[in-house]
C-alpha cells in the first residue's frame, strides 16, 4: 500500500530523514515511536506529500507522489489526523465532516449528510452533530477530526500523536476508535507515546531514531528484546 524508497528530507542544512526504506502492506497497522525532534512527523507528512522530499520516492497505492494530479489524488486517499485536531470552528460537526466529500468528491448534499451521520455514529457521537468544536471536549473533537478524515474513504489513515494533546481521560475514547479502525482493516500508520496501544494494536513497530529506522519487529519483540542500545536507552525512559 505505501512504498518508501531511499527517502530523505532536509530542512536548510538540517538534515532530517536520512535514508527511509519502508513497504506498508495493505491492512497493515504500523506504530512509530521515537524520540523528540527523530523525524516521525516528518516521515509521516511524507507519506502525503504535506513534505516534499529532498530524495527518494514515495508510492501510495500504486500512485507515485510528485506531480501535482498525482498528489491531488493521493491525500484524497489518505486520511491524516493530528496531535491538535484543526475543525473549521465556524462550522457544525456534521458541515466539519460534510465538506470534503462535497468539495472534493463532488457528493450530494443529502448523501454526504447521510455518511456524515453514519460515521458520527461510529465514533459514538450522533448526538453532536449540530454543535460546534468548541462546544466539544477534546476528545470528542479528536473523534470528529477521525471521523472527517474517515469521510473520504480513505485506503491510508495517518496519525500523528493523535492523543498527546488529550487531558489523560480522554485518551481511552480515542484509542477506542483507532482500534475498532485496525480491526476492521484499516492501514494504519501511527506515531504515538501510548506503548500499551502499540502493543496491542501494532502488526510492527519502528523505533525511528536521528531520520532512520533504527530497529523494526512486532512490538512484543522490539519491546522484549530491543536489540540497539539506543532503543533500549528509549524504552527503558517509556515503559
Ligand atoms: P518528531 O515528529 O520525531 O518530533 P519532526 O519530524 O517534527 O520530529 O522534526 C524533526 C526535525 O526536523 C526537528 O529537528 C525539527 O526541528 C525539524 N523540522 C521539522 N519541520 C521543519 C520545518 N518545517 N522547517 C525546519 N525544520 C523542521
Ligand atoms: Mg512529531
Amino acid at each position: 500500500m505505501i512504498n518508501i524508497k531511499d527517502l530523505y528530507k532536509s530542512y536548510g542544512k538540517v538534515d532530517v530523514l536520512k535514508g527511509i526504506d519502508l513497504d506498508i502492506k495493505e491492512k497493515e497497522v504500523v506504530v512509530i515511536i521515537g524520540p523528540s525532534g527523530s523525524g516521525k512527523s516528518t516521515l509521516l507528512r511524507c507519506m502525503n506529500y504535506l513534505e516534499e522530499p529532498t530524495k527518494g520516492t514515495v508510492c501510495v497505492d500504486g500512485i507515485v507522489l510528485d506531480g501535482e494530479a498525482n498528489i491531488n489524488k493521493v491525500r484524497e486517499e489518505v486520511g491524516m489526523v493530528f496531535q491538535r485536531f484543526n475543525l473549521f470552528p465556524h462550522m457544525t460537526v456534521l458541515q466539519n465532516i460534510m465538506l470534503a466529500p462535497m468539495k472534493v468528491r463532488h457528493m450530494a448534499a443529502d448523501e454526504a449528510k447521510s455518511e456524515a451521520v453514519r460515521l458520527l455514529t461510529r465514533v459514538g457521537l450522533a448526538d453532536k452533530a449540530d454543535n460546534y468544536p468548541t462546544q466539544l471536549s477534546g476528545g470528542q473533537q479528536q473523534r470528529v477530526a477521525i471521523a472527517r478524515a474517515l469521510a473520504m474513504k480513505p485506503k491510508v489513515m495517518l496519525f500523528d500523536e493523535p492523543t498527546s494533546a488529550l487531558d489523560p481521560e480522554m485518551v481511552g475514547e480515542v484509542l477506542d476508535v483507532m482500534r475498532s479502525l485496525a480491526k476492521e482493516g484499516m492501514t494504519m500508520v501511527i506515531v504515538t507515546h501510548e506503548m500499551g496501544f502499540a502493543r496491542e494494536v501494532g502488526d510492527r513497530l519502528l523505533f525511528v531514531d536521528q531520520g532512520k529506522i533504527l530497529e523494526q519487529g512486532t512490538p512484543k519483540a522490539v519491546f522484549e528484546h530491543p536489540q540497539q542500545e539506543r532503543t533500549k536507552l528509549f524504552l527503558s525512559k517509556v515503559l
